[in-house]
């Protein structure tokens, strides 16, 4: 049966499948509250396309890593891949328990989901039955938890996402991965727009918010020279050169204030700094040689980009 959930969940387009025995687990973790019968916990893990980072790499095309790399993935692919595996192993007369990220619920009243409209989440809401879903991932096998909280698997680094089934199905486990990817190189942290991630490598979820959606007119090729036009210039610069540091109260007023590029569907906010810590990281990793998954090239040929800020000054586009 391991082998036939395998085959189907790659027909399914899963690049990776890991298993976790439910003893992998605490005794309080939120998969025994979920399905206090599990068994196993089944990882599936989805790379996003290099490709699909081309656009926002070179300054070209935004809107493929939104719809392609987040939206369809995580709104039609994966929950697909989710429906059929469960229904393989329910054919066997076993249970399976899909689950999928709900980015629209969070149990901390103080953060967002930079990926998500703000607006939009419940917070406060109990989500005391959400898996881990990165320790979920490590204890399937499928990587790494990295300095910043970011899953790096040996394969396709930090381009991947994932979600789970809980089965009452015993499986043959995975091993954990073994290796060490993460060097603490702090490329992801340099590189953020935003300065979102502290050398400690922790995110703070409102700066980055801010930053995801395109605050840095450096890196941003959509923002019109009027942008932030009600704030103070001084502050408007500090907004537009990645420097200025952003509360949840100033980040939503920020984030009313970025609608530049049109948002995805499923209150997705497009993302335009194009998660660069995740870029700059698979990039150290391919430079390091340590991916398994190779390419004929390397994903940044010439070095990095950035526009000019000088219309900013002015209010005016510059010819
Ligand atoms: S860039 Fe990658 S390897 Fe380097 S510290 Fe960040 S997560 Fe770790
Ligand atoms: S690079 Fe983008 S996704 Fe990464 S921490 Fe900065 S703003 Fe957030």
């Amino acid at each position: 049966m391991r082998d036939k959930i395998i085959e189907l969940a790659k027909k399914c387009d899963a690049d990776l499948v890991g298993f976790a025995p439910a003893d992998r687990f605490e005794k309080n973790d939120a998969i025994f509250r979920l399905f206090p019968e599990v068994k196993t916990v089944i990882g599936l893990g989805f790379r996003v396309l290099r490709g699909i980072y081309r656009g926002v790499e070179e300054g070209t095309t935004y809107y493929q890593y939104t719809t392609m790399g987040v939206e369809n993935l995580e709104e039609t692919v994966m929950p697909m891949a989710l429906l059929r595996v469960a229904g393989l192993i329910e054919s066997e007369g076993y249970l399976a328990l899909p689950q999928r990220r709900s980015p629209l619920i969070l149990s901390e009243t103080g953060e967002t989901n930079p990926e998500m409209q703000y607006s939009d989440i419940y917070r406060g809401v109990t989500a005391e039955t959400q898996l881990d879903f990165l320790d979920c991932a490590v204890k399937c096998g499928l990587g790494e938890r990295s300095k910043i909280g970011t899953l790096l698997t040996p394969e396709y680094g930090p381009f991947i996402r994932y979600c789970f089934i809980l089965t009452d199905m015993e499986l043959a486990l995975t091993p954990l991965f073994e290796g060490t990817l993460c060097d603490g190189c702090d490329e992801c942290i340099k590189a953020c727009h935003g300065g979102a991630i502290d050398k400690d490598g922790k995110l703070d979820t409102w700066q980055c918010a801010v930053y995801y959606s395109g605050a840095n007119g450096k890196k941003n090729p959509f923002m019109p020279p009027e942008a932030f036009a009600s704030y103070p210039h001084d502050r408007k610069m500090e907004i537009i050169n990645g420097l200025a540091h952003f509360d949840a109260e100033s980040a939503k007023e920020a984030l009313e204030n970025i609608y530049f590029y049109p948002p995805a569907k499923h209150y997705y906010r497009t993302s335009i700094c194009g998660r660069a810590c995740d870029r700059a990281c698979y990039i150290h990793l391919e430079a390091k040689g340590v991916l398994t998954k190779k390419f004929n090239h390397p994903f940044r040929e010439k070095p990095d980009w950035e526009l000019s800020t000088k219309q900013y000054q002015t209010g005016k586009r510059e010819d």
